[in-house]
């Protein structure tokens, strides 16, 4: 018995909704449509790179099968096991603001819905194995650099608490891509590579606008029953029956979730780059890990995506606001199944409202209190901000730094600012006086807030180093890995996803992953800055 065949897929989406009648095929328009039949391309040379064991195991995967040529096979798109029925998904999209018509799954592949021992269901994706009827222009395959950067960073937001797509795998094809990296006229071949990802569904805001933006309005209900009754199961009524109602519900219930996702965004300081509608997740997950970046030196205006350099619509302080505006794209898509805009306006102002509450809550946590105290802690939040922003300082390691500050009335100035010092890139010529006495006020300030709090110094550390990580992403700590594998070293990639299993946690012979960018990396492609073309 071949070593995966005990493996179940039972695939609901393609059973439920309509699809395409032609399989495979050239790229085009498919009208009416939730999907089309595409069978992944093979690759040359597939090798298996690294494979993420907490998935493996969601997956109910043994050591043996995940060490089995057919695995291999499996998660680089040669090989297609019985019960699965490989498909693209059509959807659309807002790009940078601007509605972009069809655009579906260029280049991700979805192998089946595994159903898992629990019963649950797992789409297997994968990214990067050939062409579909929604590759438009391009060629459906995926480089190495940008397929690392999606595997490491999906399991990265995982273990830092983030709603998040999961990565199975990460395989080399064998295959050579051409791309034009910094689309200067200068294409050259690299290595091509396909991650298997996996979540409950794939759904995003875009699969929902393009049904409504065609008048496809049978379709856009058969979506939003089959999407509420599979993963929305709490709001599918009794009688089966659902109405304006239930996808009012359900659109409040992915504000919600969205709003959620995008303050534990804020929180860790991550840059999704490109949060266009048909990059948004149904479910609330963190999706597509294109041109993302870290905050490393905090700055509101930082946007890690080349292509968006100039608008800088999705820099990290704007991503709050992108998602109420997404949002309302979705909200429109859903108006022909409510027919009434008065609940949906009503379910999208409680964004503000909810993710504010949200994000005072994650506030609290980051500085260490128990809970947010109105105008004391916005005032405390703001001046913060600010303070954050005059210099150039570290996010991550500030807040590490924070946990460590003394709160007694007794520590003097400097025996709180000192573990602040090493947050900071250029202390020398920045650390002015008339800084370092205003970092003095509000530390005075924060002392006396969490004196008030009545936490020790002791249990506050304990619960700030729990939501502050240690260890992220770091833009330039991925390019590393990437250089090192590019050259067929691939040991880089495994110990950082090594260290991003415990994010919080202090890792002895790690601190190298935990320390400030290198200046070499201020202006290095891949580590500050990065483009869509992957
Ligand atoms: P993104 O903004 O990267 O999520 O991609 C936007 C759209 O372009 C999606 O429909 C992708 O499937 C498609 N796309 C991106 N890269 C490729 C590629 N190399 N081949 C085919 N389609 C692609
Ligand atoms: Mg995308």
């Amino acid at each position: 018995m071949a070593v995966l065949d005990d493996l179940t897929f039972d695939n609901q989406y393609l059973r439920d909704l309509p699809g395409d009648r032609v399989e495979g095929g050239r790229p085009r328009q498919v009208p009416g449509a939730a999907w089309s039949r595409v069978a992944p391309t093979e690759t040359a040379g597939p090798e298996i790179i690294a494979v993420a064991d907490e998935v493996a195991e969601l997956l109910g995967l043994s050591d043996e099968q995940i060490a089995s040529d057919e695995f291999r096979d499996m998660v680089s798109g040669n090989l297609v096991l019985p019960g699965m029925d490989p498909f693209a998904m059509r959807y659309g999209g807002h790009q940078f603001g601007n509605w972009a018509g069809q655009l579906g799954d260029g280049r991700a592949i979805n192998l089946g819905e595994l159903v898992t021992a629990d019963g649950t269901r797992q789409t297997l994706q994968l990214k990067g194995s050939g062409p579909t009827p929604y590759s438009r222009t391009a060629d459906g395959r995926a480089v190495l650099r940008s397929s690392i950067r999606e595997f490491l960073c999906s399991e990265a937001m995982y273990h830092l608490g983030v709603p998040t797509t999961r990565a199975l795998s990460l395989a080399l094809s064998g295959d050579q891509v051409m791309r034009d990296m910094l689309y200067d006229g200068h294409p050259a071949y690299e290595p091509g590579a396909v991650v298997c990802r996996v979540a409950p569904t794939f759904i995003r805001f875009g699969n929902f606008e393009i049904f409504a933006a065609s008048g496809e309005l049978d379709e856009l209900r058969a979506l939003a029953d089959f999407t509420i009754r599979e993963y929305f199961p709490h709001l599918w009524p009794d009688d089966g029956e659902p109405d304006a109602s239930t996808y009012v519900a359900f659109y409040r219930e992915v504000v919600r979730r969205t709003a959620e996702v995008i303050v534990h965004w804020q929180r860790v300081g991550f840059v999704h780059g490109v949060m266009n509608t048909d990059n948004l997740s149904i479910l609330g997950l963190t999706i597509d890990y294109g041109p993302y970046g870290w905050l490393e030196d905090f700055d509101p205006d930082w946007t890690p995506n080349t292509t968006d350099r100039h608008g800088k619509r999705y820099r990290y302080g704007n991503q709050p606001g992108i998602g109420q505006w997404n949002l309302a794209q979705l909200g429109n898509a859903l108006f022909p199944l409510v027919d009434d805009a008065e609940p949906l306006q009503a379910a999208i102002d409680e964004y503000v409202v909810h993710f504010r509450e949200e994000h005072q809550r994650m506030f609290a946590g980051k500085l260490g209190l128990h809970a947010w105290d109105g105008e004391t802690d916005e005032a405390l939040m703001v001046e913060l901000m600010e303070l954050l922003r005059e210099a150039e300082t570290d996010m991550t390691l500030f807040y590490r730094g924070l946990a460590d500050v003394p709160a007694a009335e007794s520590s003097d100035a400097d025996e709180r600012f000192g573990p602040l010092r090493n947050a900071f890139y250029r202390p020398d010529e920045e650390l002015t006086d008339a800084l370092r006495a205003k970092w003095d006020a509000w530390l005075d300030r924060y002392a006396a807030r969490v004196r008030a709090d009545g936490t020790s110094d002791e249990d506050r550390r304990a619960a700030m180093n729990s939501v502050n990580p240690l260890y992220v992403m770091r833009n330039y700590l991925a390019q590393l890995a990437i250089d090192k594998s590019e050259a067929g070293d691939h040991s880089g990639v495994l110990e950082l996803l090594q260290v991003m299993r415990n994010p919080y946690d202090e890792q002895p012979g790690m601190e190298a992953y935990a320390e400030k960018r290198p200046d070499w990396a201020r202006s290095r492609v891949g580590c500050s800055m990065l483009s869509c073309s992957s």
